[in-house]
């Protein structure tokens, strides 16, 4: 039945909720950000300490079985002296050739084995003569750079004419006769796929990007979608600016921004055999995914979290705060307002009235021959009667009506928006009301009546003139004879 014309806020819990959500989120957050980057940090310590080197010298290995083997088979023929002095007499048995080259080629398990002659300039193969090489003739390139090498051996990857244009490893050795006169060179081919295979497993498995670069920093064979085949690596940003260092360094870790701003850590190791840098190289987007969802789904939590908590503490507070209040302005055994409760309303009230003066009436109430109830029939059925009717009081008015327990049992009314006459005609059905119906205690009835003195609210006077008018004017009808309304003079 309690009612609340004016919800007094004695505190306004909203910035203190702020604050508990603030901290909390900040707290989540910086606790969230700490543990992503520590995890980070030891994650990216372990793919350049640990997980790229052992990928790379993994790779290495299995790569030295199958290309390194090749090369000391060149090198075996290129020092063969049956092939030597076949060249010296002359060439003149090709059968010969063939025989030699197919039974290399057939014992290695190779795809192709050659000897090209520096003075005919006869290409023999394991199947007889292939051709005659022409400088002008771009597949024959390579003979030519052979022939220029001041090392003893390239290798190169070439489509290979013998063998239907497949990519084909080659190892060209240069040949000296017993003189050290270049006679030749001489070689075997094997086809890159075996090779690409076993790179690509590697790529799958470790989740990494494999490829070789030759010393002039051009792409010589990738693992599927590693690299662009022939690329030359100066070109274009990302790797480039570094790349003279990484390939002076033969070996180390690095790390460059790719062309979609992705961080790669590059491992890089020189492969002396094959003249070859083994390029490994991991995206940190790709090796930090899972710790990234693990962060946004921390987050997501900390803010739910954080939610449920200001949501709890709202309810709590809002529950604390409304009987607080109720505490502090509503009188318990009538549930009015009191006194303190009023005089805070009115402070607006009056404020209210400066601006906009509308007319407002006070009744002060006071029950007749109160200590003869409580005489008669106890102070329990005095406070009964005095709670029935400030009941009684607040059902006969306006919802912006205000009744205030004024005093032990002088109840005073707020009539706002009301007239004088207005005013009067209230208090006189209130009157009325009660005096008609009484009150039953226990069973036994009590006539109750009440006095009231009343008056308009004159602009610009306190709360306590305007009041001190009503009393007089209450005074005025208990010496009438009570059960009465007067009205105050005019003041
Ligand atoms: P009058 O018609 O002149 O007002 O006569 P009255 O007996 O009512 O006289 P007065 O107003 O002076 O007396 C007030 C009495 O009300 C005195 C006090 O014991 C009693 N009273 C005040 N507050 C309470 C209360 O909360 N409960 C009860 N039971 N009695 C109260
Ligand atoms: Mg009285
Ligand atoms: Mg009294």
């Amino acid at each position: 039945m309690t009612r609340y014309p004016y919800r007094h806020r004695l505190f306004n819990h909203g910035r203190l909720l702020l604050i508990l959500g603030v901290l909390l989120a900040v707290g989540f957050m910086v606790t969230s950000f700490i543990s992503y980057e520590v995890s980070k940090r030891s994650i990216l310590e372990a793919i350049v300490d640990q997980s790229l080197p052992l990928t790379s010298s993994n790779i290495y290995s299995e790569i030295q079985k199958d290309l390194v083997r090749p090369v000391l088979i060149s090198s075996t023929m290129a020092h063969d002296t049956f092939l030597r002095r076949w060249v010296l007499q002359g060439e003149a048995d090709v059968e010969e050739m063939t025989h030699y080259l197919r039974e290399v080629r057939q014992r290695y398990g190779a795809f192709a084995s050659f000897f090209v002659s520096e003075r005919s300039g006869t290409y023999y193969t394991g199947d007889g003569i292939l051709k005659q090489i022409s400088p002008d003739e771009p597949r024959d390139a390579w003979y030519y750079r052979t022939r220029a090498l001041t090392e003893d051996y390239e290798i190169n990857v070439d489509p290979d004419l013998a063998n239907q244009d497949a990519l084909t490893i080659f190892i060209n050795y240069r040949v000296y006769d017993f003189d050290g006169n270049y006679i030749g060179a001489t070689g075997i081919g094997l086809t890159v796929d075996a090779v690409r295979r076993l790179v690509s497993e590697h790529q799958q498995r470790f989740n990494r990007k494999i490829y070789f670069v030759d010393k002039a920093g051009k792409v010589v064979l990738v693992g599927s979608s590693a690299r662009v085949l022939n690329v030359d690596l100066h070109a274009g940003a990302g790797i480039g600016p570094q790349l003279a260092q990484i390939l002076a360094e033969n070996s180390g870790s690095y790390q460059y921004a790719d062309a979609n701003g992705n961080t790669q850590i590059l491992q890089v190791n020189y492969l002396p055999e094959l003249k070859w840098y083994l390029f490994v190289e991991q995206g940190q987007d790709v090796a930090l995914a899972g710790i990234q969802r693990t962060l946004w789904i921390n987050i997501l939590i900390s803010l739910l979290i954080t939610a449920v908590v200001i949501l709890f503490a709202h309810v709590a507070l809002r529950n604390y705060q409304h009987r607080i209040e109720e505490m502090a302005t509503i009188d318990k055994l009538t549930g009015l307002l009191n006194r303190n409760a009023f005089t805070m309303l009115m402070k607006k009230l009056l404020a209210d009235h400066k601006r906009d003066p509308q007319p407002m009436a006070f009744l002060l109430a006071d029950i007749d021959f109160f200590k003869q109830i409580n005489d008669r029939h106890g102070h329990m059925a005095g406070d009964d009667v005095l709670a029935g009717i400030a009941r009684r009081l607040l059902d006969g008015l306006r919802e912006s009506d205000l009744v205030v327990r004024w005093g032990g049992e002088e109840l005073l009314i707020l009539l706002r928006h009301c007239d004088l006459s207005e005013a009067l005609r209230i208090a006189e059905s209130l009157r009325r009301g009660i005096g008609e119906e009484g009150f039953a205690v226990n069973g036994q009835a009590i006539p109750v009546t009440i006095s009231i003195g009343v008056t308009e609210y004159q602009a610009g006077e306190s709360t306590e003139q305007a009041v001190s008018r009503a009393d007089a004017a209450l005074y005025q009808a208990k010496n009438a004879g009570r059960n009465r309304v007067c009205v105050a003079p005019e003041a």
